[in-house]
């Protein structure tokens, strides 16, 4: 039986297929005769299929099991690139449970305001002045202690969460900015950097939010920078374009975030009102092995397009020793912090102390 389930999704059932092997068999002859180019209307079309394959060795007693588990095999297939098959394994059904737990993990941490925001010292090479923090996002789960963000942010991004999630933190960090201002703990020029995912950015409640977060604490937009990732920019739709300049034009700072790591475009690079290119922490790692080349060619093609360069990830003396010979103005990493809770970072700012060495 062959059926159309969906726009691009069809189901075999080989009811005469008494092991997997057929089933593989089959799979393969159809990749292969796909992989032939199709002429329609004197155009070249070319095409591919993914295929998830289930062997039902009875265990199942309702269909809708049988096309659920089966899709989870189709979509493995497609996560790990497409044009090939996969074969539903228990683990699979593990993997997406997990996720799915996660998931529904998320909602209730949103609904509950779980999310709570560290802050990592960001200073000025060489003479670390304190001159801002990153804002970092941590997930305080009841019972399970502090998760970083490396747990979450994937799936809070895939599956859209993250817009909620970011505007939490930028709440938080909001009314963090107007206690220490009203403490007068933070020269004019201190400012906070967010990350922002694409997700976000996107989201036609962003720009508005944030404004309302920064009005009802009475706070100047100067007091953030927004850190964004290369391929924001690589969108290049004016929608992108004009939510960057509305940011730029509130006097907010534009970073690039893990600049060198994905795809850069110096076109996009020049095209955009950026500030601030981050390096990321791999090249500062890389510099000893491998030499400072990249250090070095960001930091000229920063100074060149009279951008700053925030070093991140520093966490030797000769790390420092080396940027700050590069011409690096800024930098942060475990040499100077790990990033603090609120409390923690405001009793760094009250010692007036320049973090740990
Ligand atoms: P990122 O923006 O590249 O942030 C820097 C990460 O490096 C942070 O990890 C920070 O704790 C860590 N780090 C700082 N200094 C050092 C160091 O000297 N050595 C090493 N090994 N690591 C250092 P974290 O907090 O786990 O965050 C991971 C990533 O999650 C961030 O990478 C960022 O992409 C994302 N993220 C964190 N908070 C948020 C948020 O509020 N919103 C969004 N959208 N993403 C976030
Ligand atoms: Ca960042
Ligand atoms: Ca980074």
């Amino acid at each position: 039986v062959v059926a159309r389930i969906g726009g691009d999704k069809f189901v075999i059932l080989l009811d005469y297929a008494d092991d997997i092997h057929e089933a593989i068999h089959i799979a393969s002859c159809i990749k292969a005769s796909l992989r032939l180019p199709f002429s329609i209307q004197g155009r070249v079309i070319r095409t591919s299929a993914s295929i998830g394959i289930l062997f039902n060795n009875n265990t199942y007693n309702s269909s809708d099991h049988l096309l659920r588990d089966v899709d989870i095999a189709l979509y493995r297939a497609k996560a790990e690139g497409r044009d090939r098959y996969e074969i539903f394994g228990a683990e699979m059904f593990q993997m997406t449970l997990k996720r799915v737990n996660l998931e529904n993990d998320l909602h209730g941490a949103i609904a509950q305001q779980q999310f709570v925001t560290h802050y990592q010292p960001i200073y000025t090479l060489p003479g670390q002045r304190l001159v801002g923090f990153e804002a970092l996002v941590r997930w305080q789960k009841p019972d399970h202690g502090l998760i970083m963000p490396l747990e979450f942010i994937d799936l809070a991004e895939e599956t859209g969460l993250i817009v909620a999630i970011t505007y939490q933190v930028i709440e938080q960090v909001c009314q963090a900015i107007q206690q220490w201002q009203t403490d007068h703990l933070i020269a004019d020029r201190f400012r906070v950097a967010i990350n922002i995912l694409g997700q976000s950015f996107r989201d036609d409640e962003f720009l508005p939010m944030l404004d309302q977060s920064l009005e009802k604490v009475g706070l100047s937009p100067q007091r953030l920078t927004l850190e964004i990732t290369e391929r924001i920019l690589l969108e290049q739709s004016t929608s992108i374009l004009e939510t960057l300049t509305s940011i730029k034009a509130r006097g907010m700072r534009l970073s690039i975030d893990d600049f060198g790591t994905g795809y850069s475009s110096l076109k996009y690079l020049s095209r955009f009102p950026v500030d601030i290119l981050k390096i990321d922490k791999s090249f500062v790692n890389e510099m000893q092995q491998n030499g400072q080349g990249i250090v070095r060619a960001i930091i000229d093609l920063a100074q060149n397009l009279g951008m700053i360069t925030v070093a991140e990830g520093v966490e030797y003396p000769w790390q420092m020793q080396q940027l700050v010979e590069l011409g690096c103005q800024v930098a942060q990493g475990y040499l100077f912090s790990k990033p603090l809770p609120f409390e923690a970072a405001t009793q760094l700012m009250r010692s007036g102390t320049k973090g740990v060495f």
